[in-house]
């Protein structure tokens, strides 16, 4: 269904200005915001696949990749079409690449909908995740205060393009959030996103630096795209000097979308880039999309006790207390209950 889309702003000709993520798109009567589901009908900008779910699914929180929140629950993570981004090696380029075209609708799941199947199922915490949940703001925001009001936590997956004002309605209702660092350098974000980098690192810094929320960022590594020493040790530093427990995942890369040309991210590939985070200071530095206990597990930085153990999304918590080391007694910054 539409939705009355929030933070807009009146240009002259009917046209509105979309102000939820970067792009700021000026948009015309008649005509669709480049996200492609954000609709001017006769002077007024419309969400137009609000509480309609292409993607529902309960999914364990490790998958989002979240590894500092309520390890082992499950979250109800919900999409729909659309994407502000046009990443050639999209892995959800099915629904993020279509818009809102005739014959394209998702299953009704209006925000009570999917906070009741959250309590049917027991799920804690709700993901807005699998297509860009900033350009479904108004479903996402909805949802997120009803989810808040039953005491159900939210997380967003998100390739952090929201524009600061759409962050700052959002921050209030977020509890979790995973951002993409997709690469290091403006060039990157131009040519493969068709966006760019700076709003991103913007928004990182802000989440980590001046909100409760947690936040963890994912790096997907690419085969001589962004995997070069120099582009990793710049980002793994700027991640460090940001916040240096901030959670990083380094992401094996498979043939995918309109990049099938590429060779899937070698496992001496991800070691190395998580040797990088570490030496960079970061104090969370995780492999993931391969089998790789060691790198995917939770160490103490103090004294390199085993508190999580991982392998893909089966966890086995290894402390007495959550976020607190047995053995050293360090704090573990995260969301534990
Ligand atoms: S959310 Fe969509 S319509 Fe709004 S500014 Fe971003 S790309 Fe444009």
């Amino acid at each position: 269904m539409h939705k009355k889309a929030y933070l807009t702003h009146p240009l002259r000709d009917g046209a509105v200005q979309c102000r939820v993520c970067e792009h700021f798109c000026a948009i015309h009567p008649g005509e669709i915001g480049r996200c492609g589901v954000r609709r001017n009908e006769d002077g007024t900008l419309y969400l137009t696949v609000y509480g309609e779910a292409v993607a529902l699914n309960l999914d364990p929180v490790e998958k989002k990749p979240l590894f500092h929140f309520l390890p082992g629950g499950q979250i109800l993570s919900v999409g729909t079409y659309g994407c502000n981004f046009r990443c050639p090696f999209c892995q959800n380029w099915s629904i993020s690449q279509q818009g809102d075209q005739p014959g394209y609708q998702g299953h009704t799941a209006m925000p009570e909908m999917l906070v009741e199947t959250c309590q049917r199922y027991g799920a804690e915490m709700i993901a807005y995740t699998y297509n860009e949940p900033t350009v479904f703001f108004e479903y996402t925001y909805d949802t997120a205060q009803l989810a808040h009001e039953r005491g159900i936590r939210n997380v967003y997956v998100s390739n952090g393009y929201m524009s600061e004002e759409m962050l700052e309605m959002l921050v209030p209702f977020l509890d979790g959030i995973n951002v993409d660092l997709k690469g290091f350098t403006e060039a990157f974000y131009r040519d493969q996103c068709q966006a760019r980098l700076e709003p991103v690192k913007r928004n990182i810094r802000t989440i980590a630096q001046e909100t409760d929320v947690e936040i963890e960022v994912t790096t997907l590594l690419i085969p001589g795209l962004n995997d070069s020493e120099e582009e990793l040790r710049a980002m793994a530093s700027w991640l460090a000097e940001v916040d240096h427990e901030m959670p990083w995942h380094i992401s094996a890369f498979h043939p995918d979308y309109q990049m099938r040309d590429r060779p899937p991210t070698p496992p001496a590939s991800l070691a190395r880039a998580y040797e990088l985070g570490k030496e960079a200071g970061l104090d969370y530095v995780y492999v993931g999309n391969v089998t790789d206990v060691d790198r995917s597990s939770t160490f103490c930085p103090e004294c390199g006790e085993l508190l999580i153990r991982r392998r893909w999304y089966s966890v086995d918590e290894r402390w007495e207390e959550r976020g607190v080391c047995p053995r050293c007694g360090h704090r573990v910054p995260g969301v534990w209950s």
